[in-house]
């Protein structure tokens, strides 16, 4: 009690809840995709992520954000990055639960436990999973030079974080990075002008001088990065360690740190490297293709991180609904207001679908005895789309979200705003690992590795017959799949092969309402140009809410 009022009907924080436990859409689609898969530690995962314990974290690491060190008091260059502890404990939190570089040896199922891990860390504090993410997805191209993997492999896997700037020999675990992006061109990386001079051949194979920078440089802190550089052969890709194995430092010169829109607890950098040293990774001129087979992996990520951050920001809205009163109810017993959250609900569901449909691709793919074509071309397809798509989705979601809470919604309060924080972070997985158009044209070039409209109709057969509209836009599939060249098409093509696929894993395992109502807002009615709320006023609204309840 205030001495003026009384402080009433404001909502409780959301706190020590079970993120993976409590949300139905994602362990029915974690079971649809790894039937037998243990889920007794992604429950641990849960309950950690969403204790009061960790959302303190995310708050600090969020308020207290890191600090450049580029050189000591006597004047020596560093290019250290300081960190508040809270960061540590969140990055070192996803390292313990595996989320990083441990999938690749554990066999089948394990890509898919850790997307489901991932969607729920993300709604702890999505900032750690940048280097979490490039750490996982460095596997696939650092694999293509033997002896450098070998070395580094065992500790790319340890969930023993150590946050040391230390030699490999002495770290219990590493994290590593990517560096792409120049000033002159980003999606364009053929304009990058960083250049690699030979420099000779050891251990881990050929070695090169790398003099140059690197505009977007995030998570400088991590032990080592793959970078692109221009050789004699062409645009190449390198491996490049903070510390050399003889144990003296590497140069890397962290110009300054990006302020960014949010996305503010992790390192953004621009670097300079000077004659650094370097190790060469997949042929020299095919830097592209190689460091792509990381990107690819990134972008699985980005569709995960934005289902997670999605989830959250839904959560969150129901939450808050469930508590306040307005004109006399609870204002998620307001009709319009059931309605908006509904339709936020469908579209979280059907991200969550879709990301792991994908996670699904990686996984089999991965695990040779489950490797067959069809997942293959499905991985390859369904990559851009999902990242293109879901992507796309996460920044109206979260505005829309973010509307639920009122005012209450646009306020941060020292980090305390977990709605806040989300919406800043909405756009950054659309933008980073390719831009949406990016994504649409990449689709396109996924059209020409294989029978495509055949193996889509082969995705979507277990759906065919259950709703009108499905049936129709999918029946139009093959004739604009095969052999389209249309760039300028290439995002409408893009969302209605996201929609149908969405459409066909929510028959196979959401209940009929959710299929039913995503099918007739999604696939049959005039697109709502972004805005959500406009469901069907027969909709099962009370059904779509009581399935969503974060408790
Ligand atoms: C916070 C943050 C962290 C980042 N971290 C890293 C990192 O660690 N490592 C790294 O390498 N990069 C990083 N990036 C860079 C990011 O990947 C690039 O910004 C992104 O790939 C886009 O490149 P660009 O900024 O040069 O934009 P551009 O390439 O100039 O693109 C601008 C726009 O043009 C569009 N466009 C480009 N080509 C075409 C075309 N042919 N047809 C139609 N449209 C087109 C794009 O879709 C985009 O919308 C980071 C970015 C951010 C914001």
């Amino acid at each position: 009690m205030s001495t003026t009022h009384e402080v009433l009907n404001q909502s409780t924080p959301l706190v020590d809840i079970n993120l993976f436990d409590s949300d139905r859409g994602l362990r029915d689609a974690l079971r649809f995709n790894a039937p037998s898969l243990d889920t007794a530690a992604l429950s641990r995962l849960g309950a950690e992520a969403g204790s009061a314990e960790t959302e303190q974290h995310a708050r600090l690491a969020n308020v207290h954000t890191p600090e450049l060190r580029t050189h000591d008091r006597f004047g020596h260059r560093i290019d250290q990055v300081d960190f508040h502890p809270s960061y540590h404990a969140l990055l070192g939190g996803a390292l313990r639960h595996g989320l990083h570089g441990t999938p690749w040896s554990r066999g089948s199922g394990a890509h898919l436990e850790r997307a489901a891990g991932f969607i729920v860390w993300t709604q702890a504090e999505p900032s750690v999973l940048c280097p979490v993410s490039m750490s996982y997805a460095v596997t696939p191209a650092l694999r293509s030079n033997e002896p450098l993997y070998d070395a580094w492999r065992t500790r790319i896997a340890s969930t023993q974080y150590d946050a040391r700037f230390a030699p490999l020999a002495q770290k219990t675990a590493v994290t590593l990075g990517m560096g792409m992006t120049e000033k002159q061109g980003g999606s364009d990386v053929r304009a990058n002008t960083t250049r690699a001079e030979s420099d000779g051949s050891d251990a881990w194979g050929p070695r090169v001088r790398i003099t140059g920078h690197k505009w977007f440089f995030s998570a400088p802190m991590c032990d080592a990065f793959l970078v692109l550089a221009q050789a004699p052969g062409g645009l190449s890709c390198y491996f490049l360690p903070r510390w050399l194995p003889d144990g003296t430092p590497n140069v890397l010169r962290i110009q300054r740190l990006k302020d960014k829109l949010g996305n503010k607890a992790n390192a953004s950098s621009e670097v300079e490297f000077e004659r650094s040293v370097a190790w060469q990774v997949g042929e020299e001129g095919r830097g592209v293709p190689q460091i792509l087979s990381m990107g690819a992996i990134t972008r699985l990520d980005c569709a995960l991180g934005t289902s997670g951050l999605m989830r959250h920001a839904l959560a969150l809205a129901l939450h808050h609904c469930d508590e306040r009163h307005a004109f006399g109810k609870r204002l998620i017993e307001q009709p319009l207001m059931k309605n908006v959250l509904a339709d936020l609900a469908l579209e979280s569901e059907a991200a969550t679908a879709l990301a792991l449909r994908l996670a699904r691709a990686v996984d089999r793919t991965e695990n040779s005895q489950d490797a067959d074509g069809h997942e293959a071309l499905m991985r390859r397809v369904l990559t851009p789309i999902a990242k293109f798509w879901i992507c796309k989705r996460g920044s109206v979601f979260a505005q829309e979200a973010m509307e639920c809470l009122g005012g209450n919604g646009y306020v941060e309060e020292r980090g305390e705003g977990a709605m806040a924080r989300v919406y800043r972070e909405m756009p950054l997985n659309s933008i980073w690992e390719g831009a949406g158009n990016i994504m649409a044209l990449d689709l396109l070039r996924a059209l020409r590795t294989g029978a495509v409209a055949d193996a889509l109709m082969h995705e979507l057969q277990p759906a065919r017959g259950a709703n009108g509209a499905l049936d129709r836009l999918a029946a139009g599939l093959p004739v604009r799949v095969d052999g389209t060249t249309d760039e300028s098409g290439a995002r409408l093509l893009a969302r209605d092969v996201a929609l149908v696929v969405q459409a066909a894993l929510l028959k196979q395992h959401a209940p009929a309402e959710v299929f039913d109502t995503f099918c007739t807002s999604r696939l049959d009615q005039a697109g709502g140009g972004g805005t959500f709320g406009l469901l069907d006023a027969r909709a099962p609204l009370d059904a779509l809410l009581a399935r969503a309840m974060p408790h």
